[in-house]
């Protein structure tokens, strides 16, 4: 079927269309107010027999035709041409429309044109209207309503299947509209997912647009920087032509050092080779040296001890500002054998005696002393003329002699401006120890070159009534110092120590003049405990010399002491006694003791005595390894220029010809 073929939305239209084609149709209805022949009481009334008497027919008429009456006017008004349209099976699908149409159909036809050869339900239309049949013709009236009956009968069963048919209609378009509503539902989804896609769409189209910016930013600042790289690259291959070139320059003189290289290479060959014949040559010679050195070493010590082992200078110090100047005569130097250019060795010291002048009754003649040392120097001489004449035998320290050095005198003589210097730290009146260690160190460096290595240690010490106390003492021990005691340095060791007392290595002349201020700061506080103390103290400087040639296995220990010896004036005996004298007089007697002990050492040791009293005194015991047996000794006879010290002078002159004339055994070098 043609209409069952159609889409469901052609179909809708369709009867859209229809339904309008219905609602605009004419009205085949009887207009209001028509006039019937026949009205509808009257039919009423027509029927009422037969309603009587067919009453369970009539009501099911009634259940499908609620309005009979309408029904039986139909066939008056509307004519058979309207008939075919109500049976249309595609009519609308709505209820609405169905109702409509039934409303129209209601005065339709009661019997279709379909069956024309019906004959017992001729349409109303047309038919002649039966003439009023009279009263009694009841056969004819039945007759009448009988064939009415059968019209209505057949127009029923007719809208029945009508009904059945649109039934059917509604049914299928229930079905569609169901269909419709799923598709449309489906359709609605489908058109929501579109629009959420649509909108997502639109939204990446948005990010796209911002990114698309972004890039296109981010593309020029790429394009600007590809421009730098661009402008840079032109530049590096400017660069790399120019470092080509270069590195062609380079090979080329490459290849130019290497040809140099070659004969540079063949060159070293031959120089190591003579290299190793000079290394050769130079073992020789250090062999050589090293014999030389050894025969300048025995030399050396022959010609101290030709000098002598026991060595005396004289110094007298010249008239200081405010001292009055002695008459002339007084102290004489005369020349040596060889004339004025040889050095004085001699000196005259004249003495007038008072006593023998007043008995004659003339002045009598000065007395004359005459005294010879090893050296004498007069009041001009410098510290540098002095040094100069010892520092052989400082030298010989370094070789491994034990070398002491004495300066004695009375106070005021000069004993401290010849060992330590004269004031102000003035380079010209430094003393001989500053000299001595400069010296040393610096000859130490010399002998470096030949393998030697030495190190110093330095002590220094002050005796002062028999009680050793250390001059570099620091901290709380400052000024005072603890006791010491001068002990072997271990059981069977030779060596002597002071304990409490500070050793301190000193490798430069720095370090050494930190010692001997820290030294003059100590005496300088003892003198303010103690009443100028330092004049009737020794002062012992000891410097411990340690060389070693490790190649050879040689080593050589050695004691260097310089001592500043105390005061040796004595006491006039006619003087009267206070307590302070009396001190006075002990520290006299303690000195004057100490002073004779070391000359009766030097005399047991020249005498090669067998008991060398060293323990009569600390100073003897402390410099026990100093003195005798292969040590060299030198003392400075400090002398004062002024009349008024002559009687002292005379002491100390007489004193230091004694110990001139001692000469100790043959010195032999500590060496192990
Ligand atoms: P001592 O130590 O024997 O008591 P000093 O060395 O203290 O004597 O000397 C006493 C004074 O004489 C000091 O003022 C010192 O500077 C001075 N003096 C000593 N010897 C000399 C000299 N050779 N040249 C110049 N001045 C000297
Ligand atoms: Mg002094």
């Amino acid at each position: 079927m043609e209409p069952q073929q159609r889409s469901p939305l052609l179909e809708v239209k369709g009867n859209i269309e229809l339904k309008r084609a219905l609602a605009k149709a004419p009205s085949r209805l009887p207009l209001p107010g028509s006039r019937l022949k026949r009205g509808p009481d009257q039919m009423e009334e027509d029927l009422e027999p037969e309603k009587k008497r067919t009453r369970g027919l009539g009501t099911k008429v009634a259940t499908s035709r609620p309005r009979a009456t309408a029904l039986t006017t139909v066939p008056q008004t509307q004519g058979q041409t309207a008939v075919p349209k109500v049976p249309r099976k595609t009519g609308p699908p709505c209820s609405t429309a169905i109702a409509t149409v039934l409303k129209n159909q209601k005065p339709g036809p009661a019997v279709p044109a379909q069956k024309p050869g019906t004959t017992a339900a001729p349409p109303v239309v047309g038919r002649k209207k039966p003439s009023k049949r009279p009263a009694w013709d009841l056969k004819g009236q039945l007759c009448d309503l009988n064939a009415e009956l059968k019209c209505c009968r057949e127009r029923t069963q007719m809208l029945d299947q009508e009904n059945q048919q649109l039934r059917n209609q509604l049914r299928e378009a229930q079905q569609q509209a169901t269909a419709l509503g799923t598709e449309r539902r489906t359709l609605e989804e489908e058109l929501a997912r579109v629009r959420a896609q649509a909108e997502q769409g639109q939204q990446e189209l948005g990010n796209l647009s911002t990114l698309v910016l972004e890039l296109e930013e981010r593309l020029g600042t790429q394009e600007g920087l590809v421009q730098e790289l661009q402008k840079e690259q032109l530049e590096l291959q400017e660069e790399r032509r120019g470092l080509a070139a270069q590195l062609e320059e380079q090979e080329r003189r490459l290849q130019a050092s290497e040809a140099a290289l070659s004969g540079s290479q063949a060159e070293v060959a031959s120089l190591r080779q003579e290299a190793a014949a000079q290394a050769d040559l130079l073992a020789n010679r250090e062999e050589r040296l090293h014999g030389l050195e050894m025969e300048r070493r025995r030399l050396h010590n022959q010609l101290q001890e030709l000098k002598g082992n026991v060595r005396v200078f004289c110094r007298v110090r010249p008239v200081l500002p405010g001292e009055s100047t002695p008459p002339p005569g007084f102290l004489l130097f005369p020349s040596g054998p060889s004339g004025p250019s040889d050095p004085p060795t001699r000196l005259s010291l004249s003495r007038s005696d008072e006593r023998r002048g007043t008995l004659s009754g003339a002045p009598a003649a000065p007395t004359r002393h005459d005294f010879s040392f090893d050296r004498v120097f007069p009041p001009g001489s410098g510290q540098d003329e002095v040094f100069e004449e010892i520092s052989m035998l400082v030298q010989s320290a370094l070789d491994g002699y034990p070398v002491c050095i004495f300066a004695y005198g009375q106070t005021g003589s000069g004993k401290t401006f010849t060992m330590e210097g004269g004031p102000g730290g003035d380079p010209q009146v430094e003393g001989l120890i500053p000299r001595a260690l400069r010296h040393l160190f610096s000859v130490a460096q010399e002998l470096s070159g030949q393998g030697w290595t030495y190190s110093f240690v330095a002590s220094y010490v002050e005796i002062y009534n028999e009680t050793v106390r250390d001059l570099l003492a620091t901290g709380t021990r400052k000024g005072h110092g603890g006791e010491c005691e001068i002990r072997r340095a271990g059981p069977g060791s030779e060596e002597l120590t002071v304990t409490n007392a500070r050793y301190v290595p000193v490798s430069c002349e720095r370090e050494v003049e930190a010692l001997l201020h820290l030294a003059r700061q100590n005496r300088a506080v003892a003198r303010t405990a103690q009443n100028e103390r330092s004049s009737r103290s020794h002062s012992v400087f000891q410097l411990q010399i340690s060389g070693e040639h490790a190649g050879r296995g040689l080593q050589c220990v050695a004691p260097l002491s310089l001592v500043d010896l105390a005061g040796s004036e004595r006491l006039d005996p006619g003087l009267a006694l206070g307590p302070g004298e009396r001190e006075r007089l002990r520290e006299t007697q303690a000195i004057n003791s100490s002073l004779s002990t070391l000359g009766l050492v030097i005399m047991a040791l020249s005498n090669k005595e067998s008991h060398v009293p060293y323990r009569n005194s600390k100073l003897t015991y402390l410099l026990q390894n100093s003195l005798g047996g292969s040590a060299k000794m030198l003392m400075f006879v400090n002398i004062s220029p002024l009349e008024e010290n002559v009687s002292e002078s005379l002491n100390s002159l007489r004193f230091a010809s004694k110990v001139n004339q001692c000469v100790i055994g043959t010195a032999q070098a500590n060496r192990k």
